[in-house]
């Protein structure tokens, strides 16, 4: 029995060092991605819900991985903030989706995310204000999205920078708004000046009656508070006339757009509501 038992414990430490050297191939292989170009942004538009004309693009990272393909942002962005990577990372996305937007329409806006731990440890307002002085871009033309996660650890410093990026000039929306314990208290922290209503709600729109509910006082909330509120996860006509009543500001989701390279952008030029 003595002897099963150690076996079984060297297999699952067997086990252990491969899941071990496979985290770190990956990590090895995302600290080369950047030199190595591997980076790529896509844009989604978000349309203003009266009239169905673009406003923003919000861009989403992804992975071009030699042999794996597209690598998802849900897999390796948490990586890249164990890791530290992600000031890196994070600093390269800001800088491209400057690059990028300064070539677009003039009303057009480019909506960035910037993660939990890369707002605790890069200094971003520092990365963003040399971003938009080297593209010439004007600081109303950038959105910053943060989730409600950056004040758990240090809720003052976290106001501190989000009041420093505020002074800058750009706009910061409230992301996933709705799916923390305590988004609520967090608008009383700091008054952004967008809500993204997270597209779980969307989901259950037409299948829960209650959600509707919700989502209404969502919205009644944010335009009491004087912030814009966005819907993300747009998939279906159904979904957009129910949300289109509810006088939500910005719709964002598959049914305008999926995420794209930056060359499709000027596609979406002429992009109306579908009704
Ligand atoms: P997020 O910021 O909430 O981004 C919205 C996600 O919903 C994106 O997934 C987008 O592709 C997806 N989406 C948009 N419309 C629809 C729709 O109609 N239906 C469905 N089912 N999904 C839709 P994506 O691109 O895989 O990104 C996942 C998450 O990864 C993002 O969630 C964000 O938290 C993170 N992420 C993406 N890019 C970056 C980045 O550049 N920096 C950081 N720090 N995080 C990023
Ligand atoms: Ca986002
Ligand atoms: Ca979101
Ligand atoms: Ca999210």
């Amino acid at each position: 029995v003595k002897d099963e038992g150690r076996g079984g414990l060297r297999f699952f430490e067997a086990r252990m060092d491969a899941q071990l050297q496979a985290r770190r191939q990956l990590e090895q292989e995302l600290t080369q991605a950047i030199d190595r170009d591997e980076l790529r942004l896509f844009y989604q538009p978000i349309v203003n819900a009266g009239t169905g004309e673009i406003e923003t693009f919000e861009a989403l990272i992804r992975w071009l991985h030699p042999e794996r393909g597209f690598v998802s942002p849900a897999e390796f962005i948490p990586l890249a903030e164990q890791t530290g990577l992600i000031a890196r990372i994070g600093q390269w996305v800001i800088e491209t989706a400057c690059e990028t937007a300064a070539a677009w329409p003039q009303p057009w806006r480019v909506s960035v995310n910037v993660s939990p731990s890369q707002f605790r440890q890069a200094d971003t307002t520092a990365v963003v204000a040399s971003a938009l002085a080297r593209n010439g871009l004007a600081s109303d033309r950038l959105v910053v999205e943060i989730t409600e996660s950056v004040f758990i650890q240090d809720a003052d410093r976290a106001v501190q920078v989000l009041n420093a990026l505020r002074a800058l000039g750009i706009r910061l929306a409230l992301d996933d708004f709705g799916t923390g314990y305590s988004s609520l208290s967090y608008l009383q922290r700091f008054r952004f000046d967008k809500i993204k209503i997270d597209q779980s709600f969307v989901r259950d729109l037409e299948s829960h009656s209650d959600t509707l509910t919700i989502v209404r006082a969502i919205v009644n909330l944010g335009h009491n508070l004087g912030l814009h509120v966005t819907v993300e996860g747009v998939e279906t006509a159904g979904q957009l006339s129910r949300l289109r009543d509810l006088g939500c500001d910005q719709m964002q989701g598959y049914l305008f757009g999926r995420p794209a390279p930056a060359a499709k952008t000027s596609e979406f030029d002429q992009a109306r509501l579908r009704s």
